[in-house]
């Protein structure tokens, strides 16, 4: 996926006047003077997984942080700790491994553990994580199917702890733009949404992403959660049924995952709208008719590089570290004690819609999403 981080988040903040509730980010916690009338201090992460969403983007938008900072690492391999150690100047009490991440309870350096793992290993970090009296933030898709979602959801709430999913782009100001114009009809209602998201997987053919055990599906749960996202979030409404196709040109590489998925989504009320995902196209796009005209997202859901438009002109908005300021309002979230925007029911609410998409795959027909 493209990658661009030449916007800093203070240049975001300097620049962007978005005049949208949801962004105003504010001053930084470092500068906030308790009620107890002590400063408070950054918060500590520990990234769980240190593989190429850690190494290449949240380790990178850590340095950017004002409210949180790389902390800690939990990886299986002694050697990536000795680097990141180097790199990022991490003491070597707060690295752990698979074997000893419990004890990462005892460690008051550690405030946010950061799950970065393939997707079956979402839900056994997060209820870890949680049960050690961390508050979590987990990466998408948030695990194999809504019922584990769900089960994530409870033990945080029994530990008395906060949990975010990784939906960067709540915190990217196109995406947001296209949230106010969505949700509060600024060009009438709407009339259609057509969205994709994708790209060509020619990497590892052992990688976890082609293995249903390890990643549970493939282009559609990778991808697609995008697409899903940025339809439900356009609409501000959840759909009430799906119905999906699918096309697989290269079955010998996508043996046990999907490939390419079409879907149609009902909202209440009728409006039908489509959604595509892949492993074998480049696609990056939200399409939305209005009443009053049309506004659009492309490329719509990557890093950086980020454009739109309303009825054909330019959106005129910064790139911005999306995961610095992703990491920033849930270490924000944590010391306010108040629930993040991308709270784990946004992401239970997608794997519904999954659910019914692999649902709707097998049985050809509509399917509910309860
Ligand atoms: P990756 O394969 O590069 O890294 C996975 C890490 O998990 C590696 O460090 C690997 O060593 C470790 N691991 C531990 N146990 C493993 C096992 N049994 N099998 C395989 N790996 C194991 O993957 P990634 O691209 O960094 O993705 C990690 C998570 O981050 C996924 O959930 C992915 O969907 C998510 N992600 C999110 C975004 C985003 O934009 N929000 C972007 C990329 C990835």
């Amino acid at each position: 996926m493209a990658s661009s981080n030449k916007f800093s988040r203070r240049s975001f903040i300097r620049t962007g006047s978005l005049g949208i509730g949801a962004l105003a980010l504010g001053p930084a916690l470092s500068s906030f003077v308790l009620a107890t009338g002590k400063a408070k201090k950054k918060l500590g992460i520990a990234l769980v997984g240190l593989g190429s969403y850690s190494g290449g983007q949240l380790a990178p938008a850590l340095q950017h942080t004002k409210d949180c900072y790389l902390a800690g690492i939990v990886t299986g391999t002694p050697a990536k700790a000795v680097d990141w150690a180097k790199k990022y100047n991490i003491p070597q009490k707060n690295i752990y491994n698979y074997q000893n991440f419990h004890e990462i309870a005892n460690n008051p350096d550690i405030d946010i553990v950061y799950v970065v793992l393939p997707v079956s290993m979402h839900k056994e970090y997060t209820i870890k994580a949680a049960q050690a009296g961390k508050h979590v933030i987990c990466e998408k898709p948030m695990a194999l199917n809504a019922k584990d979602c769900e089960d994530m959801i409870a033990a945080c709430k029994k530990a008395n702890r906060l949990l975010s999913i990784g939906y960067r782009l709540h915190f990217e100001p196109h995406n947001v733009e296209i949230m106010r114009l969505g949700q509060q009809h600024i060009l009438g209602n709407i009339k259609h949404i057509d969205t994709g998201n994708g790209f060509t997987y020619n990497g590892d053919p052992n990688a976890w992403r082609l293995k249903k055990a390890l990643a549970g599906g493939g282009g559609l749960m990778d991808m697609g959660i995008y697409s899903i996202q940025g339809t439900r979030y356009t609409l501000g409404q959840e759909p009430v049924a799906v119905k999906a196709t699918q096309q697989k040109l290269r079955p010998d590489f996508f043996k046990e995952v999907d490939e390419t998925v079409f879907w149609e989504l009902e909202f209440p009320g009728g409006l039908k709208t489509t959604g595509k995902s892949s492993y074998n196209n480049d696609w990056s796009y939200l399409k939305v008719e209005a009443e009053q005209g049309n506004f659009e997202l492309g490329p719509a859901f990557g890093y950086g590089g980020i454009e739109g438009s309303v009825n054909g002109n330019p959106m005129k908005y910064p790139q911005i570290i999306q995961q610095a300021a992703q990491m920033d309002d849930f270490a924000k979230c944590v010391t306010l004690n108040k629930p993040s925007r991308v709270p784990g029911e946004e992401g239970l609410k997608d794997m519904k819609v999954v659910d019914a998409i692999y649902k709707s795959l097998d049985s050809g027909k509509w399917e509910r999403i309860s």
